[in-house]
């Protein structure tokens, strides 16, 4: 995540649409309850100002019990914060009925960045026509604003709904909401009608169970300065004001988070992949590649106590845990949208084929063997090239493998070497500090030709010019497009360089 992403309730409890299901609807807001909210969100802006930089807050978004939009210090607060260096993004949730080109031009009239504001307009179909709202949305899109839009997946209105699809311009996300009081299971034909709609339905189909480590660094503030971590976890005793040094702890013990709110915005690679590094505005990053590291990143990473209680095979091409079910489906939903997907990872490829082997059909190669190995095995395109070693080094590793305790595994394409592990037993992994010693006592030619790494109890050689990042680069010029409209994930030292590419 680039910085961290807050969210913003002001007081306000009042809309200017009357849907019959709504209870902020009926509430008649007096001007002293307006003025109030006008004050809290100076306020809000006012701290956030002072405080964002110290605090890490790249994004904001409001989200009103109500519609913010149709009041003018909204506007401005957002022309505001759009214009301090340290914020990305400013954007809110909207009916999408107040008048955009008025608007965008009072947010330029304030000096606001028109680039960093964001919109996710929800379609109330009790309230307005498909034709005003798909309007509204190509106003959006003229005046260069990113902008999602959706509605409630009521099963009555998919024909509705598939008229705004054919209504909006095509690359504008249409998202669906599970509808809350549906009071039955959606229909598969109901399922698969929603999920033409939105590729990404199924997320809101998935049990998310709670889990508040996945939840660092996020917040939600009301108007009267009271903060929760999310939507729906409970208020904390912290509250925003101008001293507040660091974004308190989560502090949540929900057994679900059941709306997008909550589980679109904790850290996880599906959010990220999907939706960029602020997945709560909820506008796809549509990525033209994904590279995606394996161990750690596909998989959770299993340390050796875990692989000796399980009764697993200590060789890593024997794990056969399985990939998240929301991960998968997200793998299928770019696969389909003809994102080339590709594996970024440490192991050869034979052990990625086995490791992989349920999700290998949506990936077309990727980088192998940290780089060492890059193979492109597209449905038109078929590239593949190797970095390989001079093996004469192999004498020495012979000579001192009984006093370091390893075995040495070759990995070759017509036996010419490309990588080599020195494998140690279960329970005795390398420390830094032993593989230099080890890197020291190769011939000095080495030094140059070769470079090495720890994974556990697996020391790994490959060429020197061999590594991750240099690896997509190559393959983003295979594709023609630039690292820039790439997304890449990994966890571990060897895959720094190749995250900075997608910063
Ligand atoms: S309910 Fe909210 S704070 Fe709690 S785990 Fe879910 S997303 Fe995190």
């Amino acid at each position: 995540m680039k910085g961290h992403m807050i969210l913003y309730r002001g007081s306000l409890k009042s809309c200017n649409y009357h849907c019959s299901y709504c209870p902020f609807s009926k509430h008649r807001i007096s001007s002293h309850e307006l003025t109030r909210d006008q004050e809290q969100w100076k306020d809000f802006v006012r701290i956030l100002e002072k405080r964002a930089k110290a605090l890490g807050i790249r994004a904001l978004m409001v989200t009103p019990y109500g519609e913010a939009l149709i009041h003018p210090w909204y506007i401005e607060g957002f022309a505001q914060i759009s214009r301090m260096e340290e914020m990305d993004a400013v954007g809110a949730q909207t009916n999408l009925s107040f008048p955009v080109k008025e608007a965008v031009a009072a947010f330029k009239e304030k000096g606001g960045v028109t680039g960093k504001l964001r919109i996710w307009a929800t379609f109330h179909p009790e309230m307005t026509e498909v034709s005003q709202f798909a309007d509204g949305c190509r106003q959006l899109e003229e005046a260069g604003i990113s902008f999602c839009a959706g509605a409630v997946g009521v099963p009555e209105n998919l024909e509705l709904l598939r008229k705004m699809r054919k209504a909006l311009p095509e690359d504008t996300y249409l998202w669906i909401n599970r509808m809350d009081g549906l009071g039955r299971s959606y229909t598969l034909e109901e399922k698969k009608a929603f999920e033409e709609i939105d590729p990404y339905f199924f997320r809101e189909l998935l049990p998310v169970p709670g889990d508040s480590d996945k939840c660092g660094g996020r917040l939600l503030v009301e108007g009267n300065g009271r903060i929760h971590t999310c939507n729906i976890s409970p208020v904390m005793e912290e509250r925003w004001r101008e001293s507040l040094n660091v974004i308190p702890k989560p502090m949540c013990s929900k057994r679900r988070c059941t709306c997008y709110l909550a589980y679109g915005g904790r850290e996880e690679l599906i959010s990220q992949m999907l939706f960029g590094p602020y997945p709560l505005f909820r506008i796809p990053r549509r990525p033209k590649a994904v590279f995606l590291d394996i161990e750690g990143t596909l998989f959770p990473e299993e340390n050796d106590r875990e692989i000796m209680t399980k009764g697993k095979e200590n060789d890593f091409g024997e794990k056969e845990n399985q990939v998240d079910e929301g991960l998968k489906k997200g793998l299928e939903a770019l696969y389909k949208d003809n994102t080339f997907l590709f594996f970024a990872t440490t192991l050869p490829l034979e052990t990625a084929i086995k490791r992989c082997r349920e999700i290998w059909s949506l990936f077309q190669g990727g980088v192998f063997a940290g780089g060492a190995h890059l193979l492109w095995n597209g449905t038109k395109e078929k590239k593949e090239c190797f970095y390989f070693l001079d093996g004469e080094f192999i004498s020495v590793l012979r000579t001192i493998k009984r006093k370091y305790g390893f075995r040495i595994l070759t990995y070759k394409y017509s036996e010419k070497i490309y990588k080599i592990t020195l494998l140690r037993p279960l329970g005795r992994p390398w420390m830094e500090w032993e593989a230099k010693e080890v890197f020291d006592l190769l011939p000095p030619s080495s030094e140059k030709s070769l470079r090495y790494y720890v994974e556990g109890r697996c020391l790994q050689i490959t060429a020197a010019k061999a590594d991750k990042a240099e690896g997509v680069k190559l393959f983003c010029q295979w594709l023609g497009i630039s690292p820039g409209e790439i997304f890449a994930a990994g966890n571990s030292g060897e895959d720094a360089e190749m995250m900075k590419l997608i910063m």
